[in-house]
C-alpha cells in the first residue's frame, strides 16, 4: 500500500469542493480490488467529509450554517485570526474512509467526498490510500 496525493485549489474562504473524481482515480491507480479507501488532509484549517453531492445546495448549506454555528468574529485567543477555521475543521475532521469493491470507490448513490476549506483560498493536499481486506 502506498499513499497517493493530489492538490486542490479552493477559491473562497469557505469552500466545499467535490473531490470524488480525484479520489476515485487514485483508488484505480492503487490496484486494490477489495478494501478500504482512506482519505486524509494534512491541514489544520481544512477537513474532509462524505455527504450529498447530487444537489450542490447541500454543500452551500453546510458552508453557511457552519459559519453561523462558528462565527468568524468571536472572543478567540488565537492571534492568527482564524480560530473559526480551526474549530470548523475539528467538527469536520481530517479524514474519512469508504469501501472499495471490484477496484472502484463504492460510495452510496447520493454520496460525494468533499474537501472542506475553512481558511481559503489556498492550495490543499489530499492523501489517498487503499488497504486491502
Ligand atoms: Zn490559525
Amino acid at each position: 500500500m502506498t499513499w497517493l496525493s493530489f492538490e486542490v485549489r479552493s477559491t473562497r474562504r469557505t469552500h466545499l469542493i467535490d473531490i470524488t473524481e480525484q479520489v476515485a482515480e487514485a483508488v484505480g491507480r492503487g490496484g486494490v480490488s477489495d478494501g478500504v479507501c482512506h482519505v486524509f488532509v494534512p491541514h489544520t484549517t481544512a477537513g474532509v467529509t462524505i455527504n450529498e453531492g447530487a444537489d450542490p445546495d447541500v454543500a452551500r448549506d453546510i458552508e453557511s450554517h457552519l459559519g453561523e454555528i462558528v462565527p468568524r468574529e468571536a472572543a478567540f485567543q488565537h492571534a492568527e485570526g482564524n480560530s473559526d477555521s480551526h474549530i470548523k475543521t475539528v467538527l469536520i475532521g481530517p479524514s474519512c474512509t469508504a469501501p472499495v469493491r471490484d477496484g472502484k470507490l463504492a460510495l452510496g448513490r447520493w454520496q460525494a467526498i468533499f474537501l472542506c476549506e475553512w481558511d481559503g483560498p489556498r492550495t490543499r493536499q489530499v492523501e489517498v490510500a487503499v488497504s486491502p481486506l
